[in-house]
């Protein structure tokens, strides 16, 4: 099991776009994936088709209300995909959180309880680096940082490295950057190949920055109102396509390097530094219906793990 957090505390790089698209390729790859939506924005919740509002159970009641984390876990449309969604509560998690001793490692703890039922869990992370973000870091064996390729893309990160270097002192040794993804890339444009150039200079021999692209496309942009993937809502399409490759290389990068026990990740830097259901939703497979809004009586059953072959 890998708990990857989609960070980057710089907003509208596609952190939701990739954290969504990410977990439904690894699905279909026949991993069981967890998304996690510790964003109070609650839009990786919306995009898979769910309506916050409506959602009973969610990241906040077991982050605050200690309820059991299974009881918040709901399964999506894309096989082997289940959601932990945020709702509406979680905008004033921060402050609560910050009065608790525990403050940081309180993810951590929540999730060690389903850890053995996936592959992955994905954490999609707000754009901020406050309590929620360390929560994730401290929850995660490594980072996936998308960003985009425009003027001052370095800068944003050295702080964001500068997070990640005082949680591995203090917090969580293990965690790495498992590498930097550019999203709503366009290699047509002048711009976007020297930003490209001049960010994989900077992490030479430091850490990944995966080969894979992710296009910049309105079909990205579309298929939330769908409540679908990319990877179900234009399978064949280009963009489908670049998040299967990523799935790819992420599970390179941390199937071999964990089956290693993370012996070979001496990297620098990654060291250092609803209307339940979407209208039309035929089978409305995985969603939650009017009668079924999340309930305390599920706290008992764990999430039905999902299929692997
Ligand atoms: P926030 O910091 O607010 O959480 P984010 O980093 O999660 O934002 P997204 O919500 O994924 O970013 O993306 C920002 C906007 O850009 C969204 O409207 C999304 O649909 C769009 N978008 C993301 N990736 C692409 C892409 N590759 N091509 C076109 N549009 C994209
Ligand atoms: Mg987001």
């Amino acid at each position: 099991m890998v708990v990857i957090s989609v960070a980057n505390q710089k907003g509208g790089v596609g952190k939701t776009t990739t954290a969504i698209n990410l977990a439904s390729a690894l699905a279909e790859k026949n991993r069981r994936v967890l998304l996690v939506d510790l964003d109070p924005q609650g839009n990786a919740t919306t995009s898979l088709g769910f309506n916050r509002h409506q959602v009973f159970i969610s990241i906040y009641e077991v982050l605050i209300e200690g309820i059991a984390v299974r009881s918040a876990i709901f399964p999506t449309i894309q096989n082997n995909l289940s959601l932990l969604p945020s709702n509406e509560n979680l905008p004033g998690v921060e402050v609560l959180l910050s009065q608790r001793p525990d403050r940081a490692r309180i993810l951590i703890k929540a999730l060690s309880s389903i850890n053995s039922y996936y592959d992955y869990i994905l954490i999609d992370c707000p754009p901020s680096l406050g309590i929620l973000t360390l929560n994730a870091l401290v929850a995660s064996d490594g980072i996936l940082i998308p960003m985009q390729a425009e003027f001052l893309a370095l800068e944003g990160l050295t702080q964001l490295l500068k997070t990640i270097g005082i949680v591995r002192e203090d917090l969580n040794r293990q965690l790495e950057v498992f590498g930097v993804v550019f999203t709503m890339y366009d290699g047509r444009t002048r711009l976007t190949r020297e930003v490209e150039e001049e960010v994989r200079g900077f992490f030479e021999g430091r850490t990944t920055v995966f080969e894979t692209t992710i296009p910049r496309t309105v079909r990205l942009a579309e298929a939330p109102s769908h409540g679908l993937p990319i990877t179900m809502y234009e399978s064949s399409s280009n963009a489908a396509e670049a998040y299967r490759n990523l799935a790819e290389e992420i599970i390179n990068v941390t199937e071999t390097r964990i089956g290693k026990g993370l012996a070979g990740a001496d990297t620098g830097i990654g060291r250092v530094a609803e209307e339940p259901g979407r209208e039309g939703d035929s089978a409305g497979v995985g969603r939650m219906g009017e009668g079924d809004s999340p309930h305390p009586d599920q706290a008992e059953s764990p999430p039905a793990p999902p299929l692997v072959p």
